[in-house]
């Protein structure tokens, strides 16, 4: 199958009327989601890969394309309050809280379904994620469908999620029709995804809406174990998302301690390499600023992730600079940690999957 790869300005899902370019593209991206077909499209957090959410055999082709396991539910993403009460049997007095306070934006709601959605979405769960996008062209393309679209991130199953659509096309060329790229995401991060099914609020996977930001707004909310340790598997995951390989790069990963002497620890990182490997330090800047040359010479590849003061912005590049490793072939990555509070929950939940996902994290 020939992939359609088109570019557009963000700025002109914001202009109103739509350009007759605009407006041709959105028309020929719903027709593909109405036909049953797949759409892979940029939201505030990665790219979505998308298909008609109340379509079975539709959805069934987002798992065979990413090589997705089967009980892994999807999120169906929607344009309106209608539409998300339209997938859902209940909406309780807090997803009413929520989605005032928080949508449209990465904010993903687990609400009992109801029947119109197939069990495929919901990997045979009773249950249903929800999520309202901000990004202006989802939101675009979710109105002309006039659909729930079911999207999970665009990338081959286990590899680290998409920020730019070219991860999308490295992925996934020659697998879908169509996909429609705006650049970079703003968020960089998957969505919060928040259990509303049991009687206190839980996180289940920690995202760009923070623990204190929905502690704001609902009081209690806990934090499901497993989204705190990204490497350990669980026998009984409450999300089925939760025990699978995820966001890993080929090499391996050193995660270096927030609270530690950072450039000590670089020092112990670097007596990890064998002979002929290629070595990766991705960092703040005010780390890499204490880097003298004799560090500096044994690194292949340093990718600064900007001020620790800016740490949303950091959080953002991740997948970006374990995608780079891959092109670049590095075998040791040395990923500087960031405190676990804030946007920090959400970043060291992927960074210790990405570690711990295939088997061989090394821990100083
Ligand atoms: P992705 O769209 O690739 O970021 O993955 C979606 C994630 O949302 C899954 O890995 C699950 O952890 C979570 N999720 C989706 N549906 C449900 C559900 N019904 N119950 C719990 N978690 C869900
Ligand atoms: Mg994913």
């Amino acid at each position: 199958m020939d992939t359609k790869w088109i570019h557009l300005d963000l700025e002109e899902f914001k202009k109103s009327p739509l350009s007759e370019k605009v407006q041709a593209i959105l028309s020929e991206a719903a027709e593909l989601l109405k036909n049953g077909e797949l759409v892979a499209f940029p939201t505030e957090t990665v790219y979505g890969l998308g298909a008609n959410a109340l379509q079975d055999s539709a959805c069934q082709k987002i798992y065979q394309v990413k090589g997705r396991p089967s009980d892994n539910p999807l999120i169906v993403h929607v344009a309106t309050l209608q539409q998300a009460q339209q997938v859902v049997r209940e909406w309780p007095e807090q997803a009413a809280i929520c989605a005032r306070e928080f949508w449209p934006g990465p904010l993903t709601m687990v609400l009992p379904k109801n029947d119109l959605v197939p069990s495929v979405v919901s990997g045979g769960l009773e249950t249903v994620a929800v999520r309202m996008p901000s990004h202006p062209a989802a939101l675009a393309l979710l109105r002309a469908a006039d659909l729930p679209v079911a999207a999970p991130s665009a990338n081959i199953s286990g590899k680290p999620s998409p920020t730019e659509g070219k991860h999308v096309w490295q992925d996934l060329n020659g697998k879908i029709p169509l996909l429609i790229d705006t650049g970079k995401c703003a968020i960089g991060l998957e969505s919060t995804v928040l259990d509303l099914t049991s009687e206190t609020p839980c996180i289940l996977r920690p995202g760009g809406i923070t623990l204190e930001q929905l502690q704001a707004v609902l009081g209690k909310v806990v934090i499901d174990s497993t989204a705190q340790n990204g490497a350990k598997e669980v026998a009984v995951p409450q999300a089925p998302g939760m025990k699978y390989r995820h966001y890993a790069p080929r090499g391996t990963i050193i995660i270096l301690n927030a609270d530690e002497d950072k450039k000590t620890q670089i020092i112990n990182g670097l007596r990890q390499k064998r002979s002929g490997q290629k070595v990766a330090l991705i960092c703040f800047a005010e780390t890499a600023e204490l880097l003298d040359r004799k560090i500096l010479d044994q690194i292949d590849f340093l990718f600064e992730l900007g001020s620790l003061k800016q740490p949303r912005r950091a959080a953002g590049k991740l997948f970006e600079s374990l995608r780079l490793c891959d092109e670049k072939a590095i075998n040791l990555i040395l990923v500087e940690g960031m405190p676990e509070s804030g946007i920090g929950l959400a970043f060291m939940n992927r960074l210790k999957k990405a570690a711990g996902a295939n088997g061989n994290c090394i821990t100083l």
